[in-house]
């Protein structure tokens, strides 16, 4: 054995001991809603699919029929052959929904963020994030020569206080945030962060991965704060958009910055033809059914309801159980019971806070909520 191979087995041993070896789990998504998993049919609460749109057969029959005219594969770089008709469509298309000038697509959300930030940021400016955002977030932090800090979640006053702190030595200041919290649903005061960006001078990014297609009448966070002036919209074609891929919205000079600096555009290929098909028909689909969009916050607020939890701000509800330990047994029971919930565990959440995370989708069935209110509650009590 290579002492490479040691190296990983002794990482993995630790990993194991701590309850927090994670593994992978074949599993088929049957139609959006349903998965089958080790043989099991299981209804589940852990599909970002807020619309269930990755089964819509008007989706499926556009990501074919982008592949049969464009190919399978976009074949390059989109500077140098990459540039598909398909991507300059969905990129008019995205910053017309987000009322911008223009926008970047990315081969993924998480590429989107960790290209960005370090375009925009650089030595002697600082990049402020939430501390619970999305670990592609700080992953475009660290990969910034900017100095990075952190604001404590939501806290308007703590970021206040920071921003004062290190608005003199710093020439620029990028605030980083979530529109709608991945592992937490709930929202960033948007309002009042970007009253802070304009009295100190920074700018603002918004990762709204988990808002578009669910709040704002299906146009993400940005339509529930209008006076707020964000200047990078980052999203994701990968959740309620059924497809693959990411983006950002912002001003054509912003844009036209990214397509020229960004790396992780720059030197990585082009979304595939069937991506960029899928998600320009989910984005007419979510532009024309606000109907069909509101329907996971409605089912979110139900379930919450019948388990006596605050309501939800999104299709995201957490259900805290501590430990790594009690949330893998948790999931166990769900699934025993017909639910397919994903125990989520550090450090993709802090220490202590291991959690059940449930996300409603369009999909889930009306009557269904009491029924999985009482096998919530069980795992909770025990
Ligand atoms: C899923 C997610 C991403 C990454 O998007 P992908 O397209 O899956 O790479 C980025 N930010 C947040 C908040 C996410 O939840």
């Amino acid at each position: 054995m290579s002492s490479l191979d040691d190296f990983a087995q002794e990482k993995l041993a630790a990993l194991e001991a701590e309850g927090l070896k994670r593994t992978l789990a074949p599993t088929h998504r049957l139609d959006g809603l349903w998965v089958e998993r080790g043989g099991r049919k299981l209804l589940s609460l852990s599909c970002n699919d807020y619309l269930g749109l990755t089964h819509d057969p008007r989706v499926i029959e556009a990501a074919i029929e982008a592949a049969r005219t464009y190919g399978t594969g976009a074949g390059a770089s989109r500077l140098v052959t990459g540039d598909h008709p398909l991507i300059e469509e969905l990129e008019a298309r995205l910053a017309a929904f987000k009322g911008t000038e223009a926008a970047c697509v990315f081969s993924s959300g998480y590429q989107a963020n960790a290209g960005s930030i370090p375009t925009f940021t650089q030595k002697g400016d600082v990049v402020l994030i939430d501390e619970r955002a999305h670990s592609c977030i700080h992953a475009g932090g660290k990969l910034s020569d900017a100095t990075v800090r952190t604001f404590a979640h939501n806290d308007v006053q703590d970021l206040k206080g920071k921003l004062a702190h290190l608005r003199g030595a710093a020439r620029h200041i990028l605030i980083v945030t979530e529109g709608v919290f991945s592992m937490d649903g709930d929202i960033a005061p948007l309002g009042e962060i970007s009253d802070l960006a304009k009295e100190y001078d920074a700018w603002l990014m918004t990762d709204d991965a988990h808002g578009v297609g669910v709040v704002g009448g299906g146009h993400g966070t940005s339509a529930m704060f209008p006076d707020a002036e964000i200047h990078l919209q980052m999203g994701t074609l990968s959740k309620a958009l059924a497809s693959q891929g990411g983006y950002v919205c912002g001003s054509k000079a912003t844009i036209d910055l990214l397509k020229t600096r960004a790396r992780t555009f720059v030197y990585s290929t082009g979304l595939a033809p069937a991506s960029a098909g899928a998600a320009i028909k989910a984005l007419e689909i979510v532009e024309n059914e606000p109907e069909l969009c509101a329907r996971p916050l409605e089912h979110a607020r139900t379930f919450a309801r019948a388990l006596n939890l605050s309501p939800p701000q999104s299709a995201i509800v957490p259900v805290v159980l501590e430990t790594p330990a009690a949330v893998m047994a948790a999931q166990a029971k769900l699934e025993d019971a017909g639910y397919l919930v994903v125990g989520i565990r550090p450090p993709t959440v802090p220490e202590g806070t291991s959690r059940l995370r449930l996300s409603f989708t369009a999909l889930f069935p009306d009557p269904e909520s009491e029924e999985l209110a009482t096998a919530v509650r069980g795992v909770m009590q025990s």
